[in-house]
């Protein structure tokens, strides 16, 4: 629960107080003597003399600076008031009249006993009622273990024991290494005395960085699924206080309790929020988050890693971390969590299709094929699209044809199913993807597409190319790279050669060509001119991975104009292929018209086959 809660819930409870307390003063003041001189006639002093005089009146008290009488008036006893007045017969004329005096006892034991019943009591029972209920209010709001209400500056890390997390690693597929890495530290906290006999000591961080949705998370899950210790979760942003000092006496909090459970896992998920790089001056406000972020640094040293408190932490923007919480000593392990791979995709795949019912049928290695690139997270809601797809169909389990929708519906979007496209925009839109098909395979004589659809989908694309995923390529060469920008052009290219004019369909493929022709100029030194210099530095490899320029504006001219060199030449080339094979290229989006889907293998089949006579008539 952080300040932002807290404030409104308090406040109502000390008006409730003052409430009370008023309540009180004016029941004592107001009401109490009201209602117990209600009943009391008050008269004047003179009405007095004359009642004794008249020998109306039995009884005198003399209270202070009043004297009660009792008074009889039309044969009724009535108790009466009056002001004492500085009277020296007064005595002696109610002994003459035979009225019984007496003076009041002055009330000092019932003051006590007063004060008593009448404020602290009722203070108490609502200082009691306002405790219960706020208490009653903690808990309702799930204010779980040391976090709550009176708690500011207090870690809310929840804590994990082994029974209650149900993740397992099993439940992790791919990511072998980050796994390795983990199982080492939670054997460590086990049988530490292993690692002692040789004088190992275990690394007292380790960072789990990597793209979003590779399972990070879930790896951090899993080894508190199968540590049996103390297993503390916190997110970076729950360091993030209104209150400067609040964020640094958070961090102490949970250390002081890692401390006191140890040996035990400290998971800090998101670290960039409060490790951010310290940066020299600026008014940005940014004292509290490097007071946090201090104090960070402080309690990682502080702490004998021998004791066995463990500190893992995730991100995916390792570049903009601080220096010094990345030297040894403090994070000193990095485990990267990368996007699978093929295998990995499959296995990814396998683990979560536990959780649905599927056909024999299913090839897993098939969908992981299709979904190149891919992440954990992506997998994941890919068998459950297919899942639902099965459902919306009214079939008990799903099928390969639901995985392979569902992998265009993460990718792609729904279809559109009411968007219509008008018959010249299905052709251009089907010679445009065969055009990229077509330039794709004559350069890799390969099958280069798993399937084709044009099939608007609801993330605007109006066809959609599934690419093949062959093998795994870890290294392109600078010809990979110069096909892969005529196969962005293919598109375009077909739509010049056969339409004679350009739409607006090809913008993404420009993008994709531009962005790949600038890194060989500017980053992987694949122009004479630049050799291996640098002209662009990358930030943020795990999203998106933005770059910026690093080279003077004449140098930037120069890079512009071979940016525009290189993808010219490529289209270029693109026009040439299709140009020498225009009859394939008709009859191929012929049959893509057609059918609105074409596979790899039917692609390839046309591809092949001799040429007929088709040529001649168009
Ligand atoms: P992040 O790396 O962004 O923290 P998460 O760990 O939150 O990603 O992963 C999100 C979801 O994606 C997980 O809950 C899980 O269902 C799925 N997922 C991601 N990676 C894997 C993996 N390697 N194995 C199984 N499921 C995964
Ligand atoms: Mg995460
Ligand atoms: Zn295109």
């Amino acid at each position: 629960m952080n300040l932002g809660d807290k404030k409104p819930e308090k406040k109502p409870l000390y008006v409730y107080y003052i409430i009370a307390i008023v309540v009180i003063f004016l029941l004592n003041f107001l009401v109490v003597p009201m209602v117990q001189e209600g009943s009391i006639i008050t008269t004047d002093y003179s009405t007095f003399l004359n009642n004794v005089d008249r020998g109306n009146v039995t009884d005198v008290t003399v209270d202070g600076d009043y004297i009660y009488y009792v008074a009889k008036k039309d044969g009724k006893q009535v108790e009466c008031r009056t002001v004492a007045m500085d009277d020296p017969n007064l005595v002696e004329r109610l002994r003459q009249a035979g009225v019984n005096m007496q003076e009041a006892e002055p009330a000092r034991q019932s003051l006590f006993l007063s004060i008593i019943l009448s404020y602290v009591i009722p203070i108490a029972i609502f200082i009691f009622l306002g405790r219960w209920l706020s208490k009653k209010m903690m808990n309702s709001m799930g204010g779980d273990g040391p976090g709550g209400m009176m708690s500011f500056g207090k870690s809310n890390a929840k804590v994990y024991v082994k029974s209650t997390s149900g993740i397992k690693f099993s439940d992790v597929a791919g990511e072998d290494e980050a796994k390795e890495l983990l199982t080492e530290i939670v054997d460590y906290l086990h049988n530490p005395h292993k690692y002692a006999e040789i004088g190992a000591s275990m690394p007292k961080g380790a960072l789990l960085v990597g793209p979003p949705g590779t399972g990070k998370t879930l790896l951090a899950k899993a080894v508190a699924g199968e540590a049996e210790v103390p297993f503390f979760s916190i997110s970076g942003s729950e360091f993030v206080e209104m209150f400067v000092g609040m964020g640094a006496a958070k961090v102490r909090d949970l250390f002081k309790q890692a401390n006191e459970k140890a040996p035990c896992i400290v998971f800090i998920d998101e670290i960039d929020t409060i490790g951010k790089k310290r940066d020299g001056g600026g008014f940005s406000g940014n004292d509290e988050r490097e007071q946090t972020l201090n104090q960070l640094l402080t309690e990682m040293d502080g702490f004998d890693g021998s004791k066995g408190v463990v500190i893992l932490a995730a991100t995916n923007r390792p570049d903009s971390l601080d220096p010094a919480l990345l030297r040894p000593g403090r994070f000193d392990r990095r485990i990267p969590v990368e996007l699978p791979d093929l295998q990995g995709r499959e296995e990814i795949l396998k683990v979560h299709a536990k959780k649905i019912k599927i056909a024999d049928s299913v090839r897993f290695d098939e969908i992981a094929k299709a979904a190149a690139g891919a992440s954990g997270a992506e997998l994941a809601n890919i068998v459950n699209e297919a899942a639902l797809r099965a459902v919306r169909d009214g079939r008990k389990f799903a099928t390969q044809a639901d995985f392979e929708e569902s992998i265009e519906v993460v990718i792609a979007g729904y279809q559109k199913k009411n968007r219509v496209l008008s018959n010249k925009e299905k052709l251009i839109v089907a010679y445009h993807e065969i055009g990229h098909a077509l330039v794709a395979a004559k350069q890799t004589d390969s099958a280069p597409v798993h399937k084709i659809t044009i099939i608007p989908r609801t993330s605007g694309a109006l066809g959609y190319t599934m690419q093949v995923d062959e093998k795994e390529h870890f290294l392109m060469s600078k010809e990979e790279l110069e096909n892969k920008i005529a196969t962005f052009t293919g598109g375009r290219a077909a739509e010049e050669l056969i339409f004679h004019t350009i739409t607006t369909g090809a913008s993404n493929d420009i993008e994709q060509a531009t962005k790949i022709a600038r890194a060989m100029i500017s980053r992987y030194g694949m122009s004479d001119e630049f050799d291996m210099v640098a002209m662009e530095n990358v930030t943020n490899p795990y999203l998106g991975g933005e770059s910026s320029l690093a080279c003077s504006f004449e140098t930037q001219t120069v890079l512009d104009k071979k940016v525009v060199d290189l993808v010219s030449r490529q289209h270029q080339k693109a026009l040439k292929i299709l140009q020498d094979n225009i009859g394939k290229l008709h009859e191929l989006a012929k049959y893509l018209y057609e059918h609105e889907t074409i596979t790899g293998e039917e692609f390839m089949k046309i591809l092949e086959a001799p040429m007929p006579e088709l040529q001649q008539n168009l």
